[in-house]
């Protein structure tokens, strides 16, 4: 099995500043069935993944590795994981065959160098990259890494974690993070409907990102009641803020999915720059 042991002069020639800065994209995943499922959040992502360049490859955040410590997927293909239980068997048999970029890997290793974080060989692509990846970019042929939640750690700490991944927008690297901003499972019903609670609290979000209140957002705790409605754990939520610490001065943000479902479930969506 080949280790990590490329230079940076080597790593930064397989990914050379292209003169552009690639946008960030985070997207309220919600229900899986969205992968297989045509309606309006499917459609709002196929939207989405026609408006963007091609990236050269993606690095996804997705609520559902969650580890000890950082970890990067290293390996030349990635299995698709099917990480949800009780849902049709069609959606069993979707496959998401993108291959990996073990240099990428190695890329995002040497630019996080302080943080630790380690290879993984053994993981693969979980619904919250593979089930919106399949909608953005349906061909599976751009590589693609993940990078996991380290459990140990607060919001404050993935925040800071992910600023200098902004680096990688510049060598046509696409960041995806892949959560929902209101996630709970407890209080979730099989229905078109949405809490007061849960539309308020993701309005209070959206009005945070538009005014680049990022503080408050990794301080969530502080947003009051609804807040520990919306966040009752937190692995939805810190793919968010991987995304807004991308975000350059001024940089443009657009929505392109908005909504409550299942009561309890945002799907909002944007895109920045
Ligand atoms: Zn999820």
């Amino acid at each position: 099995m080949k280790t990590v042991d490329w230079t940076l002069d080597e790593l930064n020639a397989a990914f050379p500043e292209t003169g552009e800065t690639m946008p960030v994209v985070f997207v309220g995943h919600g229900n899986p069935m969205n992968a297989i499922e045509d309606n309006v959040y499917s459609r709002a992502w196929i939207g989405a993944g026609k408006a963007l360049p091609r990236p050269r490859a993606i690095l996804s955040v997705s609520a559902h590795w969650e580890t000890k410590g950082s970890r990067v997927t290293a390996m030349e293909r990635s299995r698709t994981l099917y990480t949800f239980d009780g849902f049709p068997e069609e959606l069993f048999r979707a496959k998401y065959p993108a291959p990996g970029a073990p240099q990428l890997a190695a890329l995002v290793q040497q630019t996080l160098k302080s943080k630790e974080v380690r290879p993984d060989r053994k993981w693969g692509l979980d619904h919250g990259t593979w089930a919106v990846l399949c909608r953005l970019f349906p061909a599976a042929d751009i590589p693609v890494v993940q990078l996991s939640l380290d459990r140990t750690k607060g919001a404050a700490h993935h925040y800071a974690l992910a600023g200098p991944l902004r680096a990688l927008r510049r060598k046509g690297i696409l960041i995806l993070g892949s959560g929902n901003v209101v996630h709970n499972l407890y209080r979730l019903v099989w229905q078109e409907r949405a809490f007061d609670w849960a539309s308020e609290f993701d309005e209070t979000v959206k009005r945070l990102i538009l005014s680049g209140d990022h503080d408050a957002l990794v301080h969530y705790e502080g947003l009051g009641e609804n807040a520990s409605l919306a966040i009752p754990t937190n692995e939805h939520f810190l793919p968010l803020l991987y995304v807004l610490a991308l975000r350059e001065e001024r940089e443009p943000l657009s929505f392109f999915a908005e909504g409550v479902t299942l009561g309890t479930i945002s799907m909002r969506a944007f895109r920045i720059g």
